[in-house]
């Protein structure tokens, strides 16, 4: 089979390393890619988020079967172009999209099929949403509705930083996308990552993870896109993932289809558990990055068979091939970062460590200069591994750290520590 994944950070990199591992994969290729996945695919340039041409690319390549990485082209719909030219895709159409590109869509399905989420009102004028803030009080969350790369969410202590926010919104800081402004209740409780490959019809949990989005130790500082992350992640005990899949996923999952939007993908529930109850806080409609680097280093060849299947409509017949295993990945950033942050500085060291079933290095901002690796984004590199338990997973991650020798590069020292303490 010859696949074709879109995207280029260490989520694509994880994906392209298990479908490369999968004998049913003939050829990979990788578009936009980055230097790390160049060592294990064929990377190209395309312009992902055209449907025409990811189209047109596919059928000159013979690709049979595409692997949508982030949520941009799926947005633009570019899996309906794929699909309608009769070429296999993973990854929900632009409508069913919607779970991600609109708060309030999300939140509309959710009071339909009934799963448990924040209590919430929805506005398109300043004044309105202030009355209202006024009246629920604080802390309180005022979201832009559309994608705002992760930071159109603001956590608002007080009825004056809610109000700020929202003149913030109303004033254009986040474009269209803070056109419609979702103002919710604040729930309490332990953030985690649920991950369900959807067929339309049928469901398939693959495993759960929690992140690290604060820049600074102990979960201080700036947000970024990830810092770490690791699976599974202790507070989805069997019991709260089974409440998760019964009252939220599946529910919405039916809706979707009931609207005739069935849902085809992975669909990622940023959850929030309180007592036992998870309550959903967000979709994402896509692998989260870093969390898909723990997921796939936990599942392998088999997450492509899994893909594939869930691409089909097949997922009624497929099962996960569980080990009792823990993964963790740290990310390494450029110095400055999330801030501005220099390119170009060489990681040398990379060679020497050992890539197999239990340590991988993933390549997120990374480019090649005259043979050599160099940093060229903000998160670098995902240095991932996996263990019998968390504790063996950390302490070959930051074995591996140890060992690669980039000045300008910082990371956490304290990934896992919730679930360490445990
Ligand atoms: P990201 O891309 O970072 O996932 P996003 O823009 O899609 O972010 P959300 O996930 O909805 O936004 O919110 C970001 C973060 O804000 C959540 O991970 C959570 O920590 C916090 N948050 C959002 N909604 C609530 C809420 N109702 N109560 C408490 N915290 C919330």
């Amino acid at each position: 089979m010859n696949i074709l994944i879109l995207g280029g950070g260490g989520r694509e990199h994880a994906l392209a390393w298990a479908a490369m591992q999968n004998p049913a994969c003939d050829r990979l290729i990788v578009a936009p890619g980055n230097a790390g996945i160049a060592e294990i695919a064929e990377c190209a340039r395309l312009d992902i988020e055209d449907g025409a041409r990811v189209v047109d690319f596919s059928v000159a390549n013979s690709v049979d079967f595409v692997i949508v990485g982030p949520e941009a082209p799926l947005a633009a719909g570019v899996a309906d172009d794929l699909r309608a030219a009769g070429i296999l895709c993973f990854g929900p159409s632009k409508a069913a999209a919607e779970l991600e590109a609109s708060k309030r869509f999300t939140k509309e399905i959710c009071d339909a099929c009934g799963a448990p989420t924040a209590a919430w009102a929805r506005f398109d004028a300043a004044q309105p949403a202030k009355d209202y803030v006024a009246a629920q009080g604080a802390p309180i969350v005022v979201k832009a509705d559309g994608l705002a790369a992760g930071k159109g969410v603001i956590v608002a202590e007080t009825v004056d930083q809610a109000t700020d926010a929202i003149d913030e919104m109303f004033g254009g800081a986040f474009g269209d996308a803070g056109a419609e402004v979702v103002i919710e209740e604040f729930m309490t409780g332990e953030e985690a990552s649920f991950f369900v490959l959807c067929d339309g019809a049928d469901v398939l949990p693959i495993g759960t993870a929690q992140d690290h989005k604060r820049i600074g130790e102990g979960d201080t500082g700036p947000n970024t896109g990830g810092m770490g992350a690791y699976s599974p992640a202790p507070v989805l005990s069997p019991e709260v993932e089974r409440r998760a899949l019964d009252e939220i996923v599946k529910p919405c999952v039916a809706e979707m289809a009931r609207r005739g939007t069935p849902y085809q993908g992975v669909l990622y529930a940023g959850l929030m558990i309180a007592d036992g109850a998870p309550r959903l806080v967000e979709y994402n409609v896509r692998f989260g990055d870093p969390e898909c680097q723990v997921l796939m280093m936990r599942l392998g060849a088999q997450a492509l068979d899994l893909m594939i299947a869930c691409a089909r409509g097949a997922l009624g017949e497929a099962r996960v091939n569980w080990a009792d295993d823990h993964a963790m990945t740290v990310v390494m950033a450029a110095n400055g970062y999330p801030g501005a942050y220099e390119k170009g500085g060489t990681i040398a060291g990379l060679e020497s460590l050992p890539e197999d079933s239990m340590h991988m290095v993933f390549h997120a901002g990374t480019a090649e200069r005259d043979g050599r690796i160099v940093a060229n984004g903000g998160r670098v590199l995902n240095v991932t591994a996996r263990g019998d338990d968390l504790a063996a997973a950390r302490d070959r991650v930051y074995a591996m750290i140890e060992r690669i020798d980039w000045p300008d590069g910082v990371y956490r020292t304290d990934i896992g520590w919730r679930a360490l303490a445990r």
